[in-house]
């Protein structure tokens, strides 16, 4: 099977509207609205993690509404401290697999996930030096050529996409660094998408060199353990050793200075916060982690994503004010 991610994207809302309210956030608005038009038939199965309220609603908006396309709900357990949240994650695993099989008509075995999770440990590893080296080239690797590499990440199988960001690598070190001008900024959040709104950042002079966003880099800083037991107790350990993001329960809300330390490891010289429109757990952390990174000497600018509007003036006026401040 090949997982691609569902990110929603620039749609019309005719048919989500029966589903959802008008506040769910725009990335579960147009998934549901692909869903319902067809844009998605094709897929064998959709796997969603009820790990908000509005993904907990798509649950079973989409059982209803999209019923040629069979959904796998999975918890995720929040006390990530208890030992039994491993046990209980193993056993929430174990039903996706047990689902999966009747769709395939294939088990999983344990040679073939311990063989995928090398490849996903391989490929997070690939990413994390793609962003270095993209740092030394950001004439090359604009904001949206840094998106593109990311985001094709969700629709290649895994070994291959694995196989050609290393040739990336590989030629941009071929050439001099370039001493880039612009400003240097860290962007977090959930997406920052589209394409239009990364190129309002070069249009100011802005280069990204770095990022915690759920769809770009916050999915490859944590690999999964190499010991710890069967395939199935390893993912589910990996979870556990997640950290500085909105979707999981941790106390002392860290995200802050994780930011600030992605600042100073890529020198940059601020962060745009990119909030996806009524996405609570988002909305939760960011006065957090802009109070620590004003505190540590970090100018933070807080900007909301809603590819569902497709008017960027406003965005467009503040972002150019950012940069003139920086
Ligand atoms: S976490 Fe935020 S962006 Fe993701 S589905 Fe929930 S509300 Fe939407």
């Amino acid at each position: 099977m090949i997982p691609m991610g569902l990110w929603g994207g620039q749609a019309e809302l005719k048919l989500a509207k029966s589903y959802l309210p008008a506040f769910a956030c725009p990335i579960m608005q147009a998934d549901m609205e692909f869903g319902l038009n067809g844009t998605y038939e094709g897929l064998s199965a959709v796997i969603i993690p009820t790990i908000c309220d509005t993904l907990r609603c798509m649950t079973q908006n989409w059982r209803f509404g999209v019923p040629t396309i069979p959904m796998i709900p999975i918890v995720y357990p929040q006390n990530r401290k208890s030992p039994a949240s491993v046990d209980y994650l193993i056993s929430e695993y174990e039903t996706v697999l047990t689902v999966l099989s009747t769709v395939t008509g294939k088990m999983m075995n344990e040679a073939a996930l311990c063989e995928t999770i090398e490849i996903y440990n391989t490929h997070n590893a690939m990413m994390r030096e793609f962003s270095r080296a993209a740092n030394d080239h950001l004439d090359i690797i604009t904001p949206v050529e840094r998106h593109t590499v990311m985001k094709s990440a969700f629709f290649y199988e895994k070994s291959e996409h694995t196989a050609i960001v290393p040739n990336i690598v590989e030629n941009l070190k071929t050439l001099p660094a370039y001493c880039c001008p612009d400003k240097r900024v860290i962007l977090s959040g959930i997406t920052c998408e589209p394409d239009e709104l990364l190129e309002i950042l070069r249009e100011n002079g802005l280069c990204v060199v770095g990022d915690d966003l759920a769809q770009e880099m916050r999915q490859y800083r944590t690999d999964t353990p190499e010991k710890g037991g069967g395939g199935l107790r390893r993912l589910a350990l990996q979870w556990n050793n997640r950290y500085g993001c909105s979707l999981i329960h941790e106390l002392g809300k860290p995200r802050g200075k994780l930011l600030a330390e992605l600042c100073r490891e890529n020198e940059a010289d601020g962060v745009i916060c990119c909030l996806m429109k009524f996405c609570d757990p988002e909305e939760y952390d960011q006065p957090y982690y802009e109070a620590d990174l004003r505190a540590g000497g970090y100018p933070c600018l807080t900007v909301e994503v809603d590819h569902l509007n497709a008017g960027y003036e406003q965005i467009r006026t503040r972002i150019q004010t950012f940069s003139e401040m920086l």
